[in-house]
């Protein structure tokens, strides 16, 4: 290698022919390069195999010119040189092209404390940082799919939403899952399930734009980061293309396996004023995503289970039911055939201290997704069972219809437990009857078959609630074991001039006589309607004309005016 020397001015210089060979050999093979200068900036000595990586330059060019000129492309070196020469010691990263050094500059001083020489040492340091970047390439990346990795995706948004907030932009966040991958693996093997994720990735990749950061969260999640936006609805135009294009079969190795897919859609500043909070509300809309039939949803507010409203109304009700402050209220069932009420449907309420008494519609849908309505209902057929008991004291055979819901349909060990409930107060099953939507039953409909069939042989009866907003499935009908169908109320609200409605309701008593049960017709409002239903031959009457839902005491008392 070239190696010239040139003996510096002042008495300071260093003479590196004299140094002892070991010095010589690291220089020789060490990927170091090393500069004496002059204070004028003019190159005295080069030495060192590290200039051979990037420059055609040998040593033997470089010395005798000004290191400003040598190294003009590289503004850091003009930045160090001027340091060393002023006094000081400085170390610093300098890429030459394409390679990077790490260069320390040292001043030498002469006996007046001025600067004789500045040596420089660069280490060539460009292999370290290759492995190092591949490594931070491996920490944020999917090994299967290539795609980016939450904690890359995560860095990104960070960065994204704080850019477009200064740009006045909107990022969209959205978050993949693929339904039912389990049974592609469980099915196809790992292998399969392996290729389709890679497909997958490929197609989602395909599909958004060059900018947009694809990710694989692990398993079968995926997130899309779509930075800088400026049109509204981009993102959820967006969702549905995915969704559309991972309906298309995926042929692998010979298997065609079908897919399908949610996605949930958050974007900024529209949901979320930070990228923590973008992700998690885009996780909530995944959550709406997967329950909705389309698959794709945008954040809303009112299904966001962090909702701070929310969790707040959660924690109350919660609190509520073991506390026993709810209340139930009773709305009367008149039959029309003897004239009698032979029922009365409880009816939930929350009185709350700031909302007022809040309807069971505001919360038990709440409930249902919490699992507290396993408390509730445990709560309502020991109410229910209380006011059965006071009609038995007081000689009126009266029975109380509870509301179960679906998830109440679904657990096995509801029936025992109602059973053992009515023994403990002493009464039996001609005290309660139940009522249940179809679409409760088919929510899960060999669960909720094996519900309903447990409670009939117990002896309770059956009431289908809501009829004709279901399913309305008529051969479903024949097979559940029930014993009353209550027309739904929307039916029956405007039967008097609508003649759609009335045509529907007449059916649905036909049959239900055809099926041996029982027909009720809710949300009766006024006489008119009263005397249609009676002449189509309607068995039982329910609503406001009839009566209010009320509560206790002054049930008793409508029940003893109406008696008189
Ligand atoms: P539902 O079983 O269909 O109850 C009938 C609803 O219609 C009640 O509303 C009742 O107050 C109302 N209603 C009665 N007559 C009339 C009328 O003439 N006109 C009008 N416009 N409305 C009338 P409510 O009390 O708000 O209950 C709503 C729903 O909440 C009930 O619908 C039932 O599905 C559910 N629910 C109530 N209590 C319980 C409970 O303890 N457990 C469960 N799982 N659900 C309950
Ligand atoms: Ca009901
Ligand atoms: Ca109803």
């Amino acid at each position: 290698m070239a190696r010239v020397l040139q003996k510096p001015p002042g008495d300071g210089g260093q003479d590196l022919a004299a140094r002892p060979d070991r010095l010589r050999a690291v220089l020789d093979n060490a990927p170091l390069v090393l500069f004496a200068l002059d204070p004028s900036g003019i190159v005295t000595v080069c030495e060192g195999s590290g200039l051979a990586g990037v420059s055609s330059q040998t040593a033997a060019d470089v010395v005798g010119r000004s290191v400003y000129d040598v190294f003009a492309n590289v503004p850091d070196v003009r930045a160090l040189v001027h340091g060393a020469l002023a006094g000081h010691e400085r170390e610093m990263v300098i890429e030459v092209d394409g390679r990077y050094f790490d260069t320390r500059v040292t001043p030498v001083f002469d006996e007046t404390g001025g600067v004789a020489e500045v040596i420089a040492v660069g280490t060539d340091i460009t292999d370290r940082r290759r492995t190092e970047e591949a490594l931070l390439h491996q920490a944020m990346h999917d090994a299967l799919t290539g795609l980016a990795n939450r904690s890359l995706f995560e860095r990104w948004l960070a960065d994204e939403v704080v850019r477009a907030a200064d740009e006045r932009m909107m990022v969209g966040a959205l978050l993949l899952d693929l339904v039912d991958f389990r049974h592609v693996n469980n099915c196809y093997g790992h292998a399969v399930g392996d290729e389709l994720l890679r497909q997958a990735a490929a197609r989602i990749k395909a599909t958004v734009p060059e900018a947009a950061l694809v990710a694989r969260f692990g398993g079968d999640d995926f997130a899309v980061l779509l930075p800088g936006l400026s049109q509204k609805d981009a993102p959820v135009v967006l969702a549905r293309l995915i969704v559309e294009a991972l309906q298309e079969p995926f042929s692998i190795t010979g298997n065609v396996v079908s897919l399908m897919c949610s996605v949930g859609v958050a974007s900024f500043p529209r949901h979320a004023a930070d990228a923590d909070t973008l992700l998690r509300r885009a996780e909530s809309a995944l959550e709406t995503a997967g329950r909705s039939a389309v698959g794709v949803a945008v954040y809303s507010r009112e299904e966001d289970e962090f909702n701070p409203r929310r969790l707040t109304l959660l924690g109350q009700l919660r609190r509520a039911i073991t506390e026993g402050e709810l209340v139930q209220h009773y709305q009367p069932k008149l039959s029309l055939r003897t004239g009698r009420v032979e029922s009365v449907e409880a009816l939930v309420r929350w009185p709350h201290p700031e909302h007022g008494l809040i309807p069971p519609g505001d919360f038990i849908a709440l409930a249902e997704q919490t699992g507290l309505i396993r408390p509730l209902t445990v709560w309502a057929i020991g109410e229910a069972l209380r006011q059965a008991r006071r009609f038995s004291d007081a000689g009126e055979e009266i029975r109380v219809a509870l509301n179960l819901s679906a998830r109440d349909l679904q657990d096995p060990h509801l029936p025992l437990a109602i059973e053992k409930q009515v023994g403990e107060h002493g009464l039996g099953s001609s005290s309660l009857e139940f009522e249940l939507t179809e679409s409760a039953v088919m929510a899960d409909p060999v669960r909720g078959m094996d519900t309903l069939k447990r409670l009939s042989e117990m002896g309770f009866a059956l009431s289908i609630d809501d009829f004709g907003t279901g399913y309305s499935s008529l051969s479903y009908l024949q097979r559940l074991p029930a014993d009353e169908v209550k027309i739904d109320q929307s039916f029956v609200k405007d039967m008097v001039h609508d003649e759609y409605d009335r045509a529907i309701v007449r059916a649905t008593i036909d049959l239900g006589h055809k099926l041996h049960m029982s027909v009720v017709a809710e949300g009766v409002e006024d006489s008119a309607t009263r005397e249609l239903l009676a002449g189509m031959g309607c068995d039982v009457l329910q609503g406001y004309q009839v009566c209010r839902p009320l509560p206790a005491p002054d049930l008793t008392s409508w029940l003893e005016q109406r008696r008189n």
